[in-house]
């Protein structure tokens, strides 16, 4: 096992009508609020006029920020920090997915930075100082409820990177399942796949001797797999929807990683294909994965070999290791297949132009991933299979 630090400074709020506690958890950080969300669904369900209602309990001044994107983008996020110097604003709360939380990471770190923003995305400056973020998560998907990641995109430079700082973690985040019932069926499948690749990306490692490690990867796979099909059959199933949120919040909240080399790759090359076409990340995963696998499973067969038997407990009757092993990859691609994600590029509009592009890209620093480091020649071969 390697030595690690642990850090999570995340008060988690979990459960029904949770949002009830709002004006109290925001009071502390000050009264002069921007509401960062999406581009509506919070209108249609009721919880923006329910955040109004517990921000006016506390006498707060809301500015708000509507319209982030999925996939936020840069220039969304500089009219976000503008309202903060202006109006001098003392918390950022984000009501929304993933993309809202992101972007609200994004403003309030760059809220207190001298120059732009994009910087922190390409190693060019560092978080020094953020105002205090919030969240109201209503989307099972990135955990970024609970981690101090960021994902932006620059349009312009077609450029989807990320930050990261202990300075941008949630001080607070309600996660009431009832507040996802509205989540649509491709955005359920969307998030689901995001969070069985942030479990892969840990578990697919060369670390050995970490059982603790991996049986929490496998339970956290397991319950989302069962509890996906589940919510996807019925969208207010409290307890699936609920069991899938949990799930998300674990898989990226730095326990996955306690002394294990991770991996990231799949994830680097799916910013890349995000960059350029705009697609749902947990679209471009599910196309992705099961590739990355029949690419990379050789390296250590045995592992791939445990997560076909535990988790989709294949039988390994008079097969071999690697019968067993790609049997699991092909488990991983049905089981995409069968909750509706997609399984090629093409079905998404894509093809081969811009695949040299995308690989010098997800290499551009050196070759990417730790479980078997890939090339630019490795990328592109995955993104070809990816077609
Ligand atoms: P999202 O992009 O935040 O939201 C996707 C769609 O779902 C939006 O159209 C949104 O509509 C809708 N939606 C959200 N909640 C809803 C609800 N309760 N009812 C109905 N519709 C709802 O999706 P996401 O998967 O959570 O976030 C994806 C982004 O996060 C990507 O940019 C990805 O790269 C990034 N990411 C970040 C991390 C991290 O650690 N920070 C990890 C992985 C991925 P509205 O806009 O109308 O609200
Ligand atoms: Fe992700």
């Amino acid at each position: 096992m390697n030595a690690f630090e642990l850090y999570n400074p995340t008060k988690l709020i979990f459960g029904a009508d949770k949002v009830k506690q709002l004006g109290e958890l925001v009071k502390p950080y000050g009264t002069r609020i921007l509401l960062v969300y999406g581009g509506g669904s919070i209108k249609k369900s009721g919880l923006y006029d329910d955040v109004l209602f517990r921000l006016n309990e506390i006498g707060a001044t809301v500015h708000e920020l509507p319209g982030i994107e999925p996939n936020p983008r840069l220039t969304t996020v500089n009219k976000g920090i503008d309202i903060c110097r202006t109006e001098n604003i003392e918390f950022v709360l984000a009501v929304g997915g993933g993309s809202v939380l992101d972007a609200a990471k994004a403003i309030a770190a760059g809220a207190k930075h001298g120059g732009d923003v994009w910087d922190f995305t390409i190693h060019r400056a560092t978080i020094q100082d953020a105002l205090p973020i919030g969240t109201v998560l209503t989307l099972a998907a990135t955990g970024s409820e609970m981690n101090g990641n960021a994902v932006i995109s620059n349009w312009e430079t077609k450029q989807k990177r990320g930050m990261g700082s202990k300075l941008i973690y949630p001080k607070f985040s309600i996660l009431d399942p009832k507040l996802t019932y509205t989540v649509p069926v491709d955005q359920t499948v969307n998030g689901i796949v995001d969070i069985m690749s942030h479990v892969f990306e840990q578990y697919f490692s060369l670390t050995t001797d970490i059982p603790l490690q991996e049986r929490f990867a496998e339970s956290i796979l397991l319950t989302v797999i069962e509890n996906g099909e589940k919510a996807i059959a019925d969208g207010t199933d409290y307890d699936a929807r609920a069991n899938l949120l949990l799930a998300g919040t674990y898989a990226l909240n730095g326990t996955l990683p306690t002394g294990v080399t991770t991996d990231w790759a799949t994830h680097g090359i799916e910013h890349e294909v995000s960059a350029i076409y705009d697609i749902a990340h947990g679209a471009g995963l599910a196309i992705l994965f099961p590739n990355w696998m029949k690419h990379v499973y050789k390296e250590r067969v045995g592992k791939f070999v445990q997560y076909a038997l535990r988790v989709w407990h294949v039988d390994p009757q008079g097969k071999n290791d690697e019968e067993i092993a790609l049997e699991g990859i092909e488990a991983t691609r049905a089981y995409f297949t069968r909750i509706g994600a997609p399984a090629t590029l093409r079905e998404l509009g894509i093809n081969d132009e811009h695949l040299d592009r995308m690989a010098e890209e997800a290499t551009q620093f050196g070759p990417i991933g730790s479980f078997k480091q890939l090339t630019k020649d490795d990328v592109v071969s995955i993104l070809t299979a990816s077609l």
